[in-house]
């Protein structure tokens, strides 16, 4: 029968990374919903509609029906790019100046309201793993499996420090640091589903744990 295995966490816990392999694993689709909030607040980063110190929350939700979204699978890596209206944005999404706004943008009810209805629709017919920080409460709370990620703010930092410096950016380890900690902070005290540990989900922290400890535990759950 459709499997929906729900991974939510913190910033950088390699959510993404653990739910790509575990779709591998199953043979399930995997949807990292960061990517959709992420093309989102690209879209208002171009429009003006979001800087340092500035965001307009009307012509955000004006602009929502001008902004389509789709995951197009690509060959080379074996995953699903990122397009805004038909735009490939797989890699501008990653910079820190989409990191640094997306979570202002991810409180606006209305922006939530239609990435909800569009990651639900996903996962109607399909076997998924789907990653985010509401998935287990808000988008499939009767998902047959629910994982809650966390490790230490330092561990998280380093690891997404590596991978920006892998792709060349020039960030340092403290500018990390601050971007993790600050959407931590928004992400879990925001009014509209606040980051929370879904009811009946299973926490693992892996601030000390290698990919293939992390993997073949969650593999456990999910052939329970
Ligand atoms: O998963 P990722 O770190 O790419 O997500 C980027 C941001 O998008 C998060 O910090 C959060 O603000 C927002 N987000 C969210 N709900 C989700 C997925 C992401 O609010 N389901």
């Amino acid at each position: 029968g459709k499997i929906t295995i729900a991974i939510d966490g913190y910033s950088s816990t390699g959510k993404s990374t653990i739910a790509k392999q575990l779709s591998k694993a199953l043979g399930y689709v995997y949807v990292d919903t960061g990517a959709m909030y992420r093309a989102v607040t690209l879209y208002a980063i171009r429009n003006n509609l979001v800087g340092e110190d500035n965001l307009n929350v009307e012509a955000v939700i004006d602009e929502l029906s001008r902004i389509h979204l789709k995951f197009v699978p690509n060959q080379l890596t074996g995953k699903s790019d990122m397009f805004l209206n038909d735009e490939n944005v797989e890699q501008e999404i990653r910079t820190m100046q989409v990191s640094r706004q997306v979570s202002k943008i991810a409180a606006i009810k209305e922006v939530r309201e239609k990435l909800v209805a569009i990651q639900q629709q996903m996962g109607i017919e399909k076997a998924i793993v789907m990653d985010g920080r509401d998935i287990g409460t808000v988008v499939f709370p009767d998902a047959e499996l629910k994982i809650f990620m966390t490790a230490s703010p330092r561990a998280r930092a380093h690891r997404r420090y590596k991978e920006l410096l892998d792709r060349g950016d020039k960030v340092t380890f403290e500018e990390v640091l601050n971007n993790v900690q600050e959407r931590d902070h928004i992400d879990s005290t925001r009014k509209e589903s606040p980051l929370r540990k879904a009811q009946g989900a299973v926490e693992i922290d892996n601030s000390d744990m290698g990919l293939e400890e992390q993997l073949e535990r969650i593999l456990n759950y999910a052939r329970r």
